[in-house]
């Protein structure tokens, strides 16, 4: 982090790297193969969480990961995201996985429950960056926690597998639209409560993991 007398407020304030850095520290280490996800997580996580402290308005980062998500898809080379290891598919391919879990743990908990659910569970049993853990038993736990399989069922299913997202059909289910440089909301589209849950900030007013 660079932070020094040229540092401005405007910069602390559109800064992204310090919460992007510290959720890092809120997941084990994982075996390199695995970067994806650590790296998934900090670019999908942080700036739903800002938007939860009310640092940013949903449509900005819905805007962001309409504009950005594609760079996660996978190329004609793409083994799986274990053992294709370009940026793309480490920071976005990795982010694509945090989406498409976050809205299939929300489908199969009738909304109750979402990726932060899991992770909060990741970090209660101990889980946090100084330790080393199989990628798979962080995922377990995260799935016992939402009384799903998702995450691990997930992984299987795109570890050593290109599996393309279908993010167009995605957002049109999630309800949203792209408008200008911007988006806007369709509050009738079929996932359009899960979308809204998904920035919603936790009913303790803090993202903290439960004691
Ligand atoms: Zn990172």
């Amino acid at each position: 982090m660079v932070l020094g007398r040229q540092t401005t407020q405007q910069d602390l304030d559109d800064d992204w790297e310090m919460t992007h850095e510290f959720i890092h520290t809120a997941f084990p280490s994982v075996d390199d193969d695995h970067s994806w996800i650590e790296e998934g997580l900090a670019t999908y996580v942080e700036p739903i969480a800002r938007v939860q402290r009310g640092f940013l308005r949903p449509e900005a980062i819905w805007a962001d990961m309409m504009h950005d998500m594609p760079k996660g898809d996978p190329e004609s080379s793409d083994r799986g995201l274990d053992n294709t290891h370009s940026w793309g598919r480490t920071y976005w391919g990795g982010a694509q996985f945090c989406l498409q879990a976050d809205v299939m743990i929300r489908q199969q908990t009738q909304n109750r429950m979402g990726l932060q659910d899991a992770l909060r569970a990741i970090v209660s049993a101990g889980g946090t960056i100084d330790q080393d853990w199989p990628l798979r038993k962080a995922l377990a736990i995260g799935d016992t926690a939402t009384g799903t399989h998702v995450l691990v069922k997930l992984y299987d299913a795109m570890r050593d597998t290109p599996k393309p997202v279908d993010l167009t059909g995605l957002w049109k289910q999630l309800g949203v639209i792209r408008d200008g440089d911007s988006v806007r909301f369709d509050d009738h589209a079929p996932l359009a409560a899960l979308r809204a849950a998904i920035t919603r900030t936790p009913v303790t007013g803090v993202i903290l993991p439960k004691p």
